[in-house]
């Protein structure tokens, strides 16, 4: 029996075992960076959910009609900038965040 046929796959079978779980924890990296972010984590004393928004201001506002679906909407994407505060250290900053809101329009007979 050839001994290269055996390594062959198990090395391919490794290496991706290896390429997923170096993915797996750069998304969970990302998505504890995410969820920390929006729970408030200070970025200045690391404190989890320190941060309280003390402002919040529309900066951008964007609506067009959908008409791919019925009944057709009237989608208003708004860029919001939130003007955070850590209860520990007083440190501020800010966060955009943007919200996509949908109004159903009735069609007119
Ligand atoms: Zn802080």
């Amino acid at each position: 029996m050839d001994i290269s046929e055996f390594v062959y796959p198990v090395l391919l079978v490794c290496g991706f075992i290896g390429v997923m779980a170096v993915v797996g924890i750069g998304f969970s990296y990302l998505w504890l960076r995410v969820l920390g972010a929006r729970f408030g984590t200070c970025p200045n004393c690391k404190r989890r959910d320190a941060g309280r928004i003390v402002a919040s201001e529309v900066v951008d506002s964007r609506s067009h009609m959908d008409f791919k679906r019925q009944p057709p909407a009237r989608v208003t994407v708004k860029t919001i900038e939130d003007r955070w505060q850590c209860q520990h250290c007083h440190h501020e900053w800010t966060m955009t965040v943007r919200e996509t809101e949908r109004t159903a329009v009735k069609p007119s007979k």
